[in-house]
């Protein structure tokens, strides 16, 4: 193993779905929150075990919504990950929440008291779905949480000792007025979180909008208006101190003391995320999570797996036979130079450097890629600098058009 892992534990419950979501989360699954975390726990065990305790260096407890677990049972899972894992003591260890009203603790909205007990856990990153600031627009995405509510669970993370908090914001909605938008970064930024994750909103196979969307009864979300929205979101976004890193993901630079550049206390890119963009290992636990571990050598094939999706099956395979993979698939040679490409041009900083291909492929990405590099630059969607290539803010609309020219 070259790199440290990073380990993603999946916790696919939620109060309520929202309309737009396709993620592998349920509603009304109460009884299987404890035989669902005792399998969890014994598939991090074993995966721990089977690797002789390497080292972790980030933890993100994500879903659905972890926080409508009760709070010993997450107790439980990070334990679990500790007691296999050797977690670094500067790990990052995210946890995902969803703001709603403060009493009603079964829809896992989380209030100060909730949010210092994550603290206690270690847990030290948060990131809030907020998705909007405005109420409309969060009544017609489903979410069971309004604009204030949000703001109070933003501020009680920070009273309860968060200093590195994510907000999630949606934008794209069918005929959006910039305006809204507006309103809604202006607000994020007023909140000074560390981090800023933007989704445009997508019809997933299998959400209730697409469903709706599909009958007639909504329209669809217009591309050319959401690029506007993203488009505005950047420039709004650079005016007010973030730095873009990603082509979703923006952070903010904190100033420290530090003689460290790039340390944790200086940097508050998603490290966890940042695992997957830069395709180093990763171990996801639970239900339909992935998993990928690189070959011991830059020439090897590399390996990709993933569980069952539905959570009986999953605690009762693990149960019965100890693992719950699914399926898995091998990658190697050209199509693992591509996905390199794929995921490290979302990195809209570092894009994909000369010395991390050459480290993770065994070859040069300029003889590699030479010709598709070259279209791609000539057409203005990637630029080559001398240590690396990137995509240019056109290419950053287009991406998926880009990525595509890499793959096999
Ligand atoms: S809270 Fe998040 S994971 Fe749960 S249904 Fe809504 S969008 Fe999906």
């Amino acid at each position: 193993m070259r790199f440290p892992i990073a380990l993603y534990l999946h916790v696919p419950f939620c109060a309520t779905r929202c309309h737009y979501c396709d993620f592998n989360t349920y509603a009304g699954l109460e009884t299987l929150f404890e035989p669902y975390v005792t399998a969890l726990c014994q598939e991090i065990r074993s995966a721990g075990a089977a690797r002789g305790r390497p080292a972790a260096s980030t933890i993100f407890i994500g879903g659905g919504t972890p926080t409508v677990l009760p709070a010993d049972l997450l107790v439980q899972a990070l334990a679990a990950c500790r007691e296999a894992f050797d977690v670094a003591a500067d790990a990052e260890i995210t946890c995902e929440a969803n703001p709603g009203p403060p009493a009603a603790s079964k829809t896992g909205a989380v209030d100060q008291p909730r949010f210092a007990l994550l603290r206690r856990m270690g847990v030290n990153r948060l990131s809030l779905g907020v998705q909007s600031f405005d109420d409309d627009e969060l009544r017609w995405l489903g979410r069971i949480h309004t604009s204030s509510e949000a703001t109070r669970a933003f501020t009680a993370a920070r009273a309860a000792g968060f200093a590195n908090l994510n907000l999630d914001l949606i934008f794209g909605l069918p005929g959006q007025p910039p305006a809204t938008w507006r309103r809604t970064l202006a607000h994020a930024v007023s909140l000074q979180g560390e981090h800023l994750s933007l989704y445009g909103l997508t019809l997933e196979e299998g959400a209730p909008l697409t469903d709706r969307v599909r009958r007639g009864l909504t329209p669809a979300p217009d591309d050319d208006l959401a690029a506007d929205l993203y488009l505005f979101a950047a420039d709004f976004l650079a005016t007010h101190g973030y730095v873009q890193y990603e082509i979703s993901n923006w952070a903010r630079p904190v100033q420290t003391t530090s003689a460290t550049p790039n340390s944790p206390a200086s940097d508050r890119r998603c490290r966890h995320n940042l695992t997957y963009w830069r395709r180093e290992p990763y171990l996801g636990f639970g239900a339909g999570a992935h998993s990928f571990e690189t070959a011991p050598e830059a020439a090897g094939a590399d390996r990709r797996w993933w569980n069952v999706r539905a959570v009986p099956d999953y605690i009762q395979r693990m149960n019965t036979t100890g693992s719950a993979e699914a399926g898995q698939e091998t990658i190697g040679g050209r199509l693992a130079m591509g996905e390199l490409m794929m995921l490290g041009l979302r990195l809209t900083m570092e894009g994909v450097s000369d010395a991390r291909f050459r480290e993770q492929c065994g070859a040069e990405v300029a003889e590699v890629f030479e010709r598709e590099i070259r279209r791609l630059a000539g057409r203005g969607l990637l630029e080559r600098l001398p240590d690396r290539v990137r995509l240019t803010p056109n290419g950053r609309l287009l991406g998926n058009r880009v990525f595509a020219q890499f793959l096999p």
